[in-house]
């Protein structure tokens, strides 16, 4: 599949007047076209941060203080597309890792950025449900956004298009004239979806936007989404802390610890055989709905206090399995398995520089 997001070394301080925050550090991922990527860890890691550098969405005192993101536009083809590409920048664009043409998204103009955030990237924070504006149906909120982005529609095709939206999201079309409070809590969570679906974006960014429903109506508008982006080929960047949801629905998953990504590696291979400790503590803290039961053991201790990060591992204070080298090297993302070269975690233990004698092997951490 075609790169459509590349980050690279991504850097994000939140300025307070008792120090700088380090919030995401360092870190670097790529994601493809039409692919589901969860992104995990515990609350404060910095997976809502890095969610909204990407978008260009930080507010003070929260700035971002290195490193790229690009974003591979698609090719010059017909209808929409075309439109939208015709309003991001074709000055200042880069070559890509793989050669293709980039767009560098922390460039883009105010402009430039809404065009970009509504048609190429749409985005749905917590508690989305109550995004939707209270004073307008959810059909006219569908096509107040084509209204906006979609200027070579006429009004027929629009209000057919929101139908269109509403059906694909599960909600019936006499609903059009219908006003947030007259539906339900995973209603409006399938109407703000309908939003997001609005302009075929190549991109879905989603930070638990379904924290505010109960867990069976949680899971059905996940699998809905992630059907929905299988079905167009959308890629989906979703963030939660329930792992095992993510393990469900998602291609790969990226683990997050202190501001830093400790391991990616394909869903499959992160359930089977997890490999930075922490994947492993957070595998057995949480209970899988559908696969064998695993044992809830949770991690003991917190994460580092991310104004005075720890020399060598941020992990090291609470793992099982720390040694010396850990306490002195910051271990980085490489391949952490000789049969798959795609499982990358951040770990001492996968290093033959570091890897003491007699330290628990690979299979058996
Ligand atoms: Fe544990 Fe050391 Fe690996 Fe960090 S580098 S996770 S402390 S073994
Ligand atoms: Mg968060």
């Amino acid at each position: 599949k075609d790169l459509l997001l590349e980050v690279n070394n991504l850097c994000v301080d939140y300025f307070a007047s008792n120090g700088a925050v380090h919030a995401v550090r360092d870190v670097s991922f790529v994601l493809r076209r039409g692919e589901i990527l969860g992104l995990a860890g515990e609350s404060g890691c910095g997976k809502s941060t890095l969610a909204y550098a990407i978008s260009r969405l930080l507010r003070p005192p929260a700035y971002i203080t290195g490193g790229q993101v690009l974003y591979y536009p698609r090719g010059h083809e017909g209808g929409a597309t075309a439109a939208v590409q015709s309003k991001l920048p074709k000055k200042g664009r880069l070559t890509g890792s793989n050669g293709d043409e980039a767009i560098d998204v922390l460039q883009l103009s105010p402009s430039e950025l809404r065009a970009f955030r509504w048609s190429e990237v749409s985005i749905v924070f917590q508690s989305a449900m109550n995004a939707l504006n209270p004073v307008m149906s959810v059909g006219d909120q569908i096509i107040d956004v084509l209204k906006a982005h979609r200027p070579d529609m006429g009004p027929n095709q629009r209000k057919k298009r929101a139908i269109e939206l509403l059906n694909l999201v599960g909600i019936a079309s006499d609903r059009l004239n219908s006003y947030p409070h007259e539906l339900s809590g995973g209603m409006r969570q399938r109407a703000v979806i309908a939003i997001a679906l609005a302009l075929n974006p190549e991109l879905i960014i989603m930070d638990e936007p379904t924290t505010a429903l109960d867990v069976v109506v949680q899971r059905e508008i996940l699998q809905l989404i992630s059907d929905l982006c299988r079905e167009f080929n959308t890629a989906l960047l979703f963030i939660t802390h329930d792992l095992s949801l993510l393990l469900e629905l998602s291609d790969q998953i990226a683990i997050m610890y202190a501001g830093k990504m400790v391991e990616k590696a394909s869903s499959v291979a992160i359930y089977d055989h997890p490999r930075h400790p922490y994947s492993h503590g957070l595998l057995n803290a949480f209970p899988n709905l559908h696969g064998p039961i695993r044992k809830m053991v949770g991690i003991p201790g917190s994460p580092p206090d991310l104004r005075f990060i720890p020399s060598g591992c941020p992990f090291r204070e609470r793992c099982p399995l720390a040694f010396e080298a850990c306490s002195e090297v910051v271990p980085q993302l490489q391949p952490a398995s000789l049969e798959n070269q795609q499982q990358l975690a951040a770990c001492h233990l996968y290093d033959r520089k570091f890897r003491p004698q007699g330290a628990p092997s690979a299979a058996e951490v």
